[in-house]
């Protein structure tokens, strides 16, 4: 996925290389979420990057769901991991995999440190503990039982495995150095005691390896030649490979870093997600207004378009904030090249035609797409009463509005020149209806009297049209970084990030419209069908986008 004319990033090389030295003879990565939320624009980054190299390597790229920690996660993140990263186009290698496949593996690596006296059973509690850890400045204490025997470390770790400590009592902990400048080399814990059932292994366990202990060993039982993680497990690497190389794993992965994304307006923490989930504020994981890809795939954001984005900002090790303009400009891009053309009526004002006949209905043709001839054309029927846009029409206006002004002339797209005769207003003085004259002789000219109209406006017929409802989001958060600082995010939710319009009037064309798919609703924006509410009579479209790029202009 990577392109051409785009400089190799500091992975490509290192593979390069890796491959021509024969280090390794095939890439093999793997992506390792954590099933305790779903996935967002963030992992997304972390999805192209790994899938992507294997496939412009010849190589492999495992999914391995990191389930060492069965309070927080669920079936249902699993599934829907597996549901997200298939929609953005890519293919594990075999089946998905799970860190508990290797709980017995890891287990025995575990009984192995200890019989070679790398591993022992400690009794301090989690505050003593931390307080014996020491600071970034200071070193850390040994545990008063760091020195027990072999065999006693081993009956102790037995009964830890065998339910007969109680939580937070005891610890397995790797044997390393409590006066290393690395905190993580401080004899990191390795094994707790969680009397929990878990999602794959049921209530077979009840002590569970540490995120660090599993991780490496698990690529290693994998093959996985280059273990790709963001920059917060720098520190952890020594770490990881101390386990390498103390272990007898049946192959030596290793440990590469990089810059998560950060997006502004957004938050990317599935702790957060889920806050925001839990506490109501949208309507669950796959809201189209969260940054999460099952929201923007309801959205109607194509896949083809998150994965452009993470091709453009790149790969670095230097943290950074990506401008959420940056994702829109690529969406619209995707947007305006692929997606069918509609025309939609929000906000609709019925227009009578008085010298077309009652009864009598055309079937006038339009294109899919501009450019795209593949796209199959529209029939858009044509009758006496239409609708069109309630501001698209004045009374009275200066020259630089270019729509339909009583007494003058407007075209109707895809269609006839019409010109506004007469206003029909109500009690209240609003205007309901305006009476027009349609000149028939205009299909694709101009009018015979030479008074070109101005504009182009959208219209559909109000005699056939699918009834919808319009929801128009704007973005989740008002602040640009509703999460620094100490910043509550939830206190910068955007309150207007939702307008919903019922009585919408969509071309007849939109009834078969496939939810997830986006249309361009022609002078309105780009939206789909939504894939939850809405019936098959009042369809609801999301509003992926609007058709203004403010970030393509910012560069001019
Ligand atoms: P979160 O902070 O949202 O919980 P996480 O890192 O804990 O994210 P994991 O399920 O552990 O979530 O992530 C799976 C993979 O995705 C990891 O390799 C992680 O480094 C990567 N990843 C997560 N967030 C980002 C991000 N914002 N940018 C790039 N990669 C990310
Ligand atoms: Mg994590």
């Amino acid at each position: 996925m990577t392109s051409e004319s785009k400089p190799a990033h500091f992975l490509q090389n290192i593979i390069r290389e890796d491959l021509a030295g024969g280090r390794v003879s095939q890439l093999a990565t793997r992506f390792p979420p954590e099933p305790n939320g779903y996935l967002h624009i963030g992992h997304a980054k972390s999805i192209c990057l790994n899938f992507g190299l294997a496939q412009e390597f010849g190589g492999t790229c495992n999914l391995r769901f990191d389930d060492t920690n069965p309070a927080k996660e669920e079936e249902e993140y699993v599934d829907a991991i597996k549901r997200d990263v298939s929609w953005l186009g890519f293919e594990w290698n075999g089946e998905a995999r799970y860190t508990s496949d290797y709980f017995d593996q890891l287990h025995e690596w575990a009984l192995h440190l200890i019989k070679e006296g790398k591993a022992y059973v400690c009794h301090l509690s989690p505050e003593d503990a931390r307080h014996y850890r020491g600071t970034l400045t200071e070193p850390g204490k040994n545990s008063p039982y760091r020195d027990r025997s072999a065999e006693e470390n081993l009956e102790l770790f037995d009964k830890m495995k065998n339910g007969e400590m109680a939580e937070g009592e005891c610890s397995l902990r790797a044997k390393i150095d409590m006066a290393a400048p690395n905190i993580n080399l401080r004899d990191p814990i390795i094994y707790r005691i969680k009397k929990m059932a878990h999602h794959q292994t049921g209530d077979k366990w009840c002590i569970y390896p540490s995120y660090d202990f599993a991780h490496g060993q698990s690529d290693a039982i994998e093959g996985i030649s280059h273990s790709i993680c963001t920059l917060e497990f720098e520190d952890h690497k020594p770490l990881y490979d101390w386990f390498i190389a103390n272990l007898p794993v049946p192959a030596r992965p290793r440990q590469y870093e990089f810059a998560r994304l950060n997006l502004n307006y957004t938050v990317v923490s599935k702790r957060k997600l889920k806050q925001l989930v839990d506490e109501g504020h949208v309507d669950g994981w796959d809201d189209p207004r969260m940054p999460t890809l099952s929201g923007q795939r309801r959205r109607g954001v194509p896949p083809a378009a998150i994965r452009k984005f993470c091709e453009m900002i790149g790969v670095t090790r230097s943290d950074s904030v990506v401008d959420v303009g940056m994702l829109e400009y690529c969406i619209r891009d995707e947007l305006d090249k692929n997606a069918p053309r509609a025309m939609c009526v929000m906000e609709p004002l019925k227009v009578t035609l008085s010298n077309y006949p009652e009864g009598r209905e055309e079937i006038l043709p339009a294109p899919g797409h501009p450019v795209r001839e593949d796209l199959p054309a529209r029939d858009l029927p044509f009758t006496r009463t239409l609708y069109i846009e309630q501001e698209d029409f004045r009374e009275e206006a200066n020259k630089k509005y270019k729509r339909l002004v009583l007494g003058k002339k407007v075209r109707l797209r895809n269609a006839y020149v019409i010109q506004a005769d007469e206003v029909i207003k109500n009690d209240a003085g609003e205007i309901i209806e305006v009476v027009c004259s349609v000149d028939l002789d205009t299909l694709g000219k101009d009018p015979a009297d030479g008074v070109k109209p101005k504009g182009v406006i959208h219209w559909v017929s109000a005699e056939k049209n699918v009834d919808c409802e319009v929801r128009l989001y704007d973005r989740l958060f008002s602040d640009p970084a509703p999460d620094a600082g100490g910043k509550n995010f939830l206190d910068h939710v955007n309150p207007d990030n939702l307008q919903v319009l019922s009585g919408c009037k969509g071309e007849i064309g939109l009834a078969s419209a496939a939810p997830e798919h986006s249309y361009q609703f022609e002078r309105n924006g780009y939206f789909c069908r939504d894939n939850k509410y809405g019936t098959a009579e009042k369809p609801v479209f999301n509003r992926t986008i609007g058709l203004r790029d403010s970030w393509a202009k910012m560069g001019e």
